[in-house]
């Protein structure tokens, strides 16, 4: 199996990008952030507080979730419940990032992760593939962009979907969600030591594609 690790802060446009690499390939996508948002939004559903690490604990055992794959686009099934758009909601990304600061949790998503990537050529997104999920990944990216740049791309991007947007805000919770995914204990985000850096903010979506396409065109 060809495995790519793709990780970087939240709206570095990994998975716009990664999306499309993966077809390029044929590879499968797997955005590993929706495992760790739907686990946050059923804690958000149960009214149990993401920050309480044992009420989140709890919750574990109640939990089922899995990806499906409709015409190759990834679905995120919860107890059986298609959760892809819910997942979504702007107050999920934080949660989602409270919960995944715990180790139980990140221990509950590990297997999934690893099965997923030995049975299938894919490009794994998220924060910690290249350092724990995938360490022998054949092609590792670190895939970044300015707080900036990234904060406006998700603004565009809520924005393309009708949503209601505040630049400022999106920047906030941007800035507030990288410092507390790059200062966690377990997994934090990082690059991995042989992970190609990539940072986007002066690249066209042509110039990133073309540069994961090369590297990967070497490495096979
Ligand atoms: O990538 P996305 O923004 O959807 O991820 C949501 C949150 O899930 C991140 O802020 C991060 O805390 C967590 N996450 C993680 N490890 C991953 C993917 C996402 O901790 N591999």
């Amino acid at each position: 199996m060809f495995n790519i690790a793709l990780d970087g802060p939240g709206g570095a446009g990994k998975s716009t990008v990664a999306k499309a690499i993966a077809k390029e390939l044929g590879f499968i996508y797997v955005d590993t952030g929706a495992l760790y948002r739907a686990i946050g939004l059923y804690s958000l559903r149960k009214a149990v507080d993401t920050r309480d690490i044992s009420g989140v604990i709890g919750l574990l055992d109640e939990i089922d979730v899995n990806f499906t794959y409709v015409d190759g686009e990834q679905r995120v099934m919860l107890n059986g419940e298609d959760v892809s758009t819910d997942i979504r909601l702007p107050e999920v990304s934080m949660a989602a990032s409270n919960v995944s600061a715990i180790p139980e949790v990140r221990a509950f998503l590990l297997d999934l992760q690893r099965k997923i990537a030995s049975e299938k050529d894919c490009l794994m997104d998220g924060r910690d593939i290249g350092t724990v999920i995938l360490p022998n990944a054949q092609l590792k990216i670190f895939l970044t962009a300015s707080a900036e740049v990234r904060a406006k791309r998700r603004y565009d991007e809520l924005l393309a979907k009708g949503q209601k947007v505040d630049y400022d805000e999106i920047l906030k919770d941007l800035n507030e969600r990288d410092y507390q995914d790059s200062h966690r204990e377990i997994a934090p985000l990082k690059q991995a030591d042989d992970a190609v850096y990539l940072d986007t903010s002066d690249l066209t979506f042509e110039e990133v594609m073309k540069r994961i396409i090369d590297l990967y065109e070497e490495r096979k």
